[in-house]
């Protein structure tokens, strides 16, 4: 019995644009922008800006994404906030 040739893979990363889920229209393009994030971390709100945030964004509303890459570069900002805020342990 002879197997397919083709493999299983995941498919090239999805392509953009995306479509929005918002309002419908495939203009999800990623694009990098200021974020004011608001991150609850140790039971208190921390509120600090990512100055170059890649994230994809829609470009009809405006709709941002949250992908886990995008969760990543605010967990990244939020521990550089923490470290410039919080003084440090011996
Ligand atoms: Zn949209």
């Amino acid at each position: 019995m002879k197997t397919p040739a083709t493999t299983k893979q995941p498919p090239p990363d999805n392509p953009f644009p995306w479509r929005c889920r918002r309002c419908g229209k495939q203009e999800v393009v990623m694009a990098t922008t200021q974020y004011e994030a608001e991150v609850r971390h140790d039971g208190r709100l921390h509120c600090f800006s990512v100055p170059r945030l890649e994230i994809p964004v829609c470009q009809s509303c405006g709709e941002k994404v949250f992908t886990v890459e995008v969760d990543a570069q605010v967990q990244d900002a939020l521990r550089e906030h923490l470290k410039l805020t919080e003084p440090e342990s011996p």
